[in-house]
């Protein structure tokens, strides 16, 4: 056979696509297949993106090895990285780099786990049957059969697969006996491959509602079947299911993922949050069984990798799991379903920076299927989409069983903060309404979207803050130990520490600037919601869940798990609490500051807070008991909040779309944001002039270049950080244009990071 010339991807960011010659001797791989190639004075291993590519004349290398007979990413998962690579300004490499398995790339073949699985052969049956009968049982060397020989040999008879070392101890035999016994030919040792599975915390997951058998209500059943019969049509068919909190979606998703499956083909479901997936997952198992398959990144290694490998033997029909499962390794896609789509978290933040619902669009068209976009509160461009006809739009206006929505009050904080003479963290409503709840042996949700103990350390005296050396911003402060019984008011407890880069420092007790003795904390965090909880009721119990008391893994589940079964009363978390969860006995949400993100220089200010506001008063009155909200705030007048009280999507969308327009703002334009490092201001100041006048010296683009300035976190990690915008209505032309300019300032590209549809502008 001829030599073939070939496109490879290489997990190396700045590549693009290389290529490569397959001698003649080497089998012609596949597209998806992985090929180790030289690269400089290495070898590595890449993903095959294109056989029989164009001869450009020049000398290529050779391949050193083809690994696999197929493709190991499949084709159209190989199509949907490179589409990632081009839409988001990525190399290949990189935006391959997502969509392979642990260990896909390092060339180990023993990734997955096994174990040993004894059983008793022929032979060995025979002798122990004479055994017993009486007769002399003779095994090697002649000699008598020993007692732990015999319990050996039982312990491992009429186990069809035979039993692992772990039990053939606990069955009376010995591991230590197996190696002669074997030898002699009376036992067989067998390597098989264990997966291991991620379910254990899920399955025992307390949440899972009994729903079999019951009836859609009238709402869910004319929606259903709008949605079933485009599944059956087998076509792409992107949908917004606009409904409100507690309107039953799940139900529908269950449904639609079965007719789904008894087509022959499989239902892919994202979920934001990775404390979502085993409860999704949970409910998706008991219906579907172990044709259910989970993929994020909080498993182990090792389970991520088994799971995946399921997926792609084809064995599961649903696939949960969170963004990058977009890039599961499934054939027979029929259905996607982005639950909560207008969740920030399906955007990656760092490169490639894909959205995970745009991206599931895009694999939904190319494969032919549903996709169904779920939200009570869409973002702007998903409901600009559905407006324009480009989406199908089914509503659920109602809740199940006509539950009605939580009352939602508002409390103005000016007015507490002025009656108290001085900071209020629980105003007098939250509190009454927390005491009744406590009285009644309800549940209740105590939001506030920033973790730690206070927001920073202020000298009153000169106004200085404690800064991170590395990163423009303040010290948060955190205590070392919380919970019930730690001692809060002792700043030697305390830490002050950096949420961008980490760094951490003790508190002085007088300003590092002035000396004066007036260092306060100034602004609330979680664990300061927490001690003001537990001191205002000593018997509260209670749990705070952010990122600093989740850090292990399957430490959240536990938590809600206990939560579920009515072993705590009071969750106090961060937005991680405003997600999806299904707790029927929870009738109050409080809010303690709505205002955290409003402050924010942020174009989508307003639409995050609106969307956590109502998606967090959502989470009360699911059960049969009505819900209560109670929110408290400095602007009480704010649309984004008064709004949410009224739970009023449509009126809330019509002004802040107003607003984009006005302001020429997504979803009216498109955006790319630009960011480029360096050692000084100076640096990055410069770098990122060079590539905005390049930019705009492109005659090709009717585009608007907003910039450059310094960064709103103008340092990060030591860096020095300038930004700017490009604005326009042709998304391929802008994304060219940028392209262009880094590639003649290679020099400047390496320190440049790129942003497509940027989710928000720090
Ligand atoms: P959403 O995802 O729209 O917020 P869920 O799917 O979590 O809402 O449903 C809200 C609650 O109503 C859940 O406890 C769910 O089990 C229950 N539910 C859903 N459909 C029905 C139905 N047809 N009859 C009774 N209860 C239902
Ligand atoms: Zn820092």
């Amino acid at each position: 056979m001829p030599a073939c010339l070939i496109a490879v991807a290489v997990p190396v960011p700045s590549l693009g696509r290389l290529s490569y010659r397959v001698p003649p001797e080497l089998p012609r791989p596949a597209v998806g297949a992985r090929v180790t190639v030289p690269l400089g004075a290495r070898q590595v291993t890449g993903i095959v993106l294109a056989v029989e590519v164009p001869d450009e004349g020049h000398a290529l290398k050779d391949v050193v090895a083809v690994l696999d007979s197929e493709a190991f990413l499949p084709p159209d998962v190989v199509a949907l990285a490179l589409w990632v690579a081009d839409y988001y300004l990525a190399g290949p490499g990189a935006a391959l780099s997502v969509a392979v398995p642990p260990h896909g790339l390092t060339g180990r073949t023993d990734a997955f786990k096994t174990a040993r699985r004894v059983a008793i052969t022929p032979a060995g049956l025979d002798l122990l049957a004479a055994d017993e009968a009486g007769a002399q049982a003779l095994v090697p060397g002649g000699r008598r059969m020993s007692d732990v020989q015999r319990l050996t040999l039982r312990a491992a008879t009429s186990v069809p697969d035979g039993v692992s070392l772990a039990e053939l101890d606990a069955r009376g035999g010995a591991r230590s006996a197996v190696a002669r016994l074997r030898t002699a030919g009376l036992l067989s040792v067998r390597t098989v491959r264990v997966e291991r599975d991620p379910f254990v915390d899920g399955r025992h997951m307390a949440v899972v509602a009994a729903v079999e058998g019951r009836r859609l209500t009238d709402e869910q059943a004319a929606a259903f079947e709008t949605l079933s019969a485009l599944v059956d049509a087998q076509r792409f068919a992107p949908v917004l299911l606009h409904g409100v909190t507690g309107s039953g979606k799940t139900e529908l998703y269950l449904r639609l993922a079965e007719r789904t499956r008894s087509a022959g083909r499989q239902a892919l479901v994202l979920v934001p949050e990775i404390a979502l997936t085993p409860q999704v997952a949970a409910l998706f198992r008991s219906r579907f069984g172990d044709r259910v398959a989970i993929q994020h990144s909080a498993l182990a290694e090792g389970e991520r990798h088994d799971q995946w490998h399921r997926i792609q033997s084809g064995e599961v029909d649903v696939i949960v799991g969170t963004r990058s499962a977009v890039f599961a390794p499934c054939a027979r896609l029929g259905l996607l379903i982005v639950d909560e789509e207008h969740d920030s978290s399906y955007k990656q933040d760092e490169t490639p920076r894909y959205h995970g619902r745009d991206v599931a669009v895009v694999r939904a068209r190319a494969a032919g299927a549903v996709v169904i976009l779920g939200s009570a509160t869409p973002a702007l461009e998903t409901y600009a989409n559905a407006r324009a006809g480009r989406y199908q739009l089914v509503r659920l206006a109602r809740r199940v069983l006509d539950r009605p929505l939580a009352d939602v009050r508002l409390v103005n904080m000016r007015d507490a903060m002025a009656e108290a003479g001085g900071e209020v963290i629980v105003s007098d409503p939250l509190r009454e309404a927390l005491q009744l709840r406590l009285e009644r042996r309800e549940q209740a949700m105590i939001l506030l979207n920033r973790r730690g103990y206070a927001a920073a350390m202020l000298c009153r005296q000169c106004g200085h803050s404690l800064e991170c050396p590395q990163c423009s911003v303040s010290l948060a402060i955190h205590r070392r130990r919380s919970g019930p019984g730690a001692d809060s008011a002792d700043r030697r407890h305390w830490t002050a520490r950096c949420h961008y880069c980490n760094y951490s420092r003790g508190v002085p007790s007088t300003c590092p600037q002035c000396a004066a003795p007036y260092l306060e904390h100034v602004g609330i965090g979680t664990d300061r919601v927490e001690a003001e909880l537990r001191a205002q009721f000593p018997e509260i119990r209670l749990a705070r869940v952010d990122r600093d008391t989740v850090r292990r893994r399957g430490s959240l589940v536990r938590l809600l798990e206990r939560f579920a079964r009515r072993e705590l009363d009071v969750l106090v978390g961060t937005q991680m609490i405003a997600k999806g969860h299904d707790f029927p006995d929870v009738t109050l949400v409080g809010v303690i500051s709505a205002d955290v993100g409003l402050g924010l220089a942020d174009f989508r200010a307003a639409e995050r807070t609106f969307q956590l506001l109502t998606q967090v008063a959502g989470r009360a009155g699911r059960g049969e008991r009505r819900g209560e909200a109670i929110i408290q705030t400095l602007y009480p007048t704010h649309y984004s909040i008064t709004l949410a009280r009224t739970h009023d999507y449509e009126t809330f969308y019509e002004k802040e779309a107003a607003y984009r327009h006005a302001m020429r703002y997504p979803p009216q334009v498109a955006m790319i944001n630009v960011v480029v490092k360096g050692r000084s201001y100076d640096e990055a100041m410069q770098g990122a002039h060079v590539l905005a006048a390049a930019v705009r010296s492109d005659a090709s683009n009717t585009l608007i270049v907003m910039g450059p300035a310094p960064a709103p976190l103008a340092r990060l990690r030591g860096d020095y950080r300038a930004q700017f915008f490009l604005k326009g209505t042709h998304r391929t032309a802008m994304g060219q244009a940028v392209r262009r300019a880094l590639e003649v300032h290679p020099d400047v590209a390496r320190r440049a990071t790129l942003d497509v549809d940027p989710l928000t502008m720090l």
